[in-house]
């Protein structure tokens, strides 16, 4: 790896000889993070539904000279995820550290909110969390060592009105990892929540000129956040300067829950 600490990434951590998953790579944020670990010296595992959709991100990680492989799954799906981290296991014999980051929106007022769209949400956003914890981590208190990074939202965090589904599954994927930070500490496994605020990505595109230009003025740093904010952190979070630090959300939103 020819950017394992520095270099024309301008990435200090050094993940040179770890292996990192990350769900919901093929886009946005997880992508942001798959390219920065990969820069850093982690051969990267991404995840999304499709394979077609993760080229764009292994191709970004190859052509800086890093090592990334795509992996079909439904992180709601306890199958696919059993199947995917065998593949895994099988193709880089470890997984060090775990970034849960796939997620969706399904948003509506909550006394018209359907079974699916709340099912929906809470199998992808918490289940899922849950479901690669579960399987990684077993494999992590074998190594007795583990980087966990789970995505959560500033929604979790205040609540947003239309996002009551949302909302309750990154407040989920926070109580969650506090309790499992507590159980896996001993174990030299540290367990993070970051909690982005206004990102611009594919899933905050679709909402109108209007509504960003309101969430814009919320915002104490005065614009929306980038998916490189978000990878820088959870590239801190999964080196060797973070290992005193776990059961900790850290929102990173430009003031906005400050
Ligand atoms: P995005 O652009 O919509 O990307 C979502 C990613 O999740 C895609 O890679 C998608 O992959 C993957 N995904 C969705 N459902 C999946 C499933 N069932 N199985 C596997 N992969 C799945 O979203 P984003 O804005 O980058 O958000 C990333 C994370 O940050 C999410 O957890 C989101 O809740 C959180 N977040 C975002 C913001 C924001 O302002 N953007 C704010 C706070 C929190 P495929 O579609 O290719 O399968």
């Amino acid at each position: 790896m020819a950017e394992g600490s520095g270099g024309a990434s301008g990435c200090r951590v050094d993940l040179a000889g770890r292996v990192a998953l990350v769900t919901g790579a093929s886009r946005g944020i997880g992508r942001a993070i798959a390219v920065r670990l990969a820069a850093c010296g982690a051969s990267v595992a991404g995840v999304a539904r499709t394979k077609e959709g993760l080229e764009g991100t292994l191709s970004a990680i190859r052509e800086a000279g890093g090592t990334a492989e795509g992996f079909a799954a439904d992180v709601a799906s306890p199958a696919d995820v059993q199947r995917v981290v065998e593949e895994i296991e099988a193709r880089f014999q470890r997984i060090d550290i775990l970034v849960n980051n796939a997620g969706v929106t399904r948003d509506g007022l909550f006394l018209r909110m359907e079974d699916k769209a709340w099912d929906e949400v809470i199998d992808t956003n918490l289940k899922g969390t849950f479901l690669f914890c579960r399987a990684i981590g077993a494999l992590m208190m074998r190594a007795r060592f583990g980087r966990i990074v789970n995505i959560s939202s500033v929604s979790g965090l205040m609540g947003n009105p239309g996002q009551a589904n949302y909302s309750a599954s990154k407040a989920g994927v926070i109580g969650f990892s506090k309790t499992i930070a507590r159980e896996l500490a001993s174990r030299g496994i540290t367990v993070n929540v970051v909690a982005p605020g206004f990102i611009t990505t594919d899933m905050t595109d679709v909402l109108p000129e209007k509504v960003k230009t309101e969430v814009k003025e919320r915002i104490p740093v005065r614009r929306l956040g980038t998916p490189e904010d978000i990878a820088d952190l959870v590239c801190y979070l999964s080196g060797p300067a973070a290992s005193y630090l776990t059961g900790q959300v850290i929102a990173v939103d430009g003031g906005m829950t400050a």
